[in-house]
């Protein structure tokens, strides 16, 4: 009887020190953490799992196939990428309009494209973005009258997109031209305005030094002659932010020489520091 309230007493006050333990360790790495992020505008680690989900061999096969970012990795990179695409597709919605048919490979290279842009990010969730809808062309919008070839809209958690005019962005790598990137810039950045984890708040700190930087008139004024940044990008500062991550994906050693404060501010933004960056 004694030896039994013995051993109950050992094992309380062990689940207490344990506990007590656990928690200093979870105190130690937040503090190291947000130090850590203010001091070097990233977080300490990104990748961390207790298990990783698998793609299929055929699911991997299409990424070596399509995607040279993947094809860089490490071995260990690209566990991690495909354990978050595993991740991404199964926490989205992906619904088909008109005669648009998911075939596998669509879906994958989709997801892809948001992975490879959250890869610099602990977060990659998005959870702003719930369904990924996919017209075989344009599509017509009822609210402007007009055809699109994708949007990220908010409001329905959604981001649509155009097959045709996606699988071009992502087939010709080196126009600056990216539809699926484009559309995932703006979820990631509107994402980031509403969260307030370490990415996010990253994310958003960089976009406002983005935006002091481009008030230098200077700067601006060499953007605008170089014509390196489309015609589109000065509607407003959030497209400006989508065409720039396209042409940072695209050409960046280009993007690098020619203006080298904006690229790093989007690769900070990103945490983008992946071998071709
Ligand atoms: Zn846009």
């Amino acid at each position: 009887m004694i030896k039994e309230e013995f051993n109950f007493g050992m094992l309380f006050t062990g689940t207490i020190t344990f506990s007590l333990l656990l928690l200093i360790v979870f105190l130690f790495l937040k503090v190291f953490d947000t130090v850590y992020i203010s001091w070097f505008k990233r977080p300490a680690w990104v990748h961390f799992y207790l298990y990783k989900k698998k793609l299929s061999r055929e699911q991997k096969a299409i990424l070596r196939k399509h995607l040279s970012f993947y094809n860089r990795l490490s071995s260990v990179g690209k566990r991690c990428f495909e354990h978050r695409l595993k991740c991404f597709i199964n926490d989205k919605e992906f619904i088909p309009r008109q005669d648009f048919v998911f075939e596998e490979e669509r879906k994958l290279l989709i997801a892809a494209t948001a992975v490879m842009l959250t890869f610099g990010m602990r977060k990659f969730m998005l959870p702003i973005l719930e369904k990924i809808i996919v017209y075989p062309t344009a599509f017509y919008s009822t609210i402007d009258k007009r055809y699109h070839k994708g949007e990220f809209n908010p409001r329905l958690k959604a981001l649509v997109l155009s097959w045709e005019d996606f699988e071009e962005g992502f087939r010709i790598e080196d126009d600056n031209l990216n539809l699926g990137i484009h559309e995932f810039a703006h979820a990631i950045h509107l994402n980031s305005m509403k969260r307030s984890d370490t990415a996010s708040l990253v994310f958003s700190d960089g976009f406002s030094e983005l935006l002091r930087l481009l008030r230098n008139e200077n700067l601006m004024t060499d953007i605008k002659n170089s014509g390196f940044i489309r015609e589109y990008a000065f509607t407003n500062e959030f497209e400006f932010l989508a065409v720039v991550v396209e042409i940072f994906i695209e050409s960046p050693s280009e993007f690098k020489r020619q203006f080298p404060s904006l690229y790093k501010k989007i690769q900070q933004m990103f945490n983008f520091r992946f071998a071709g960056y």
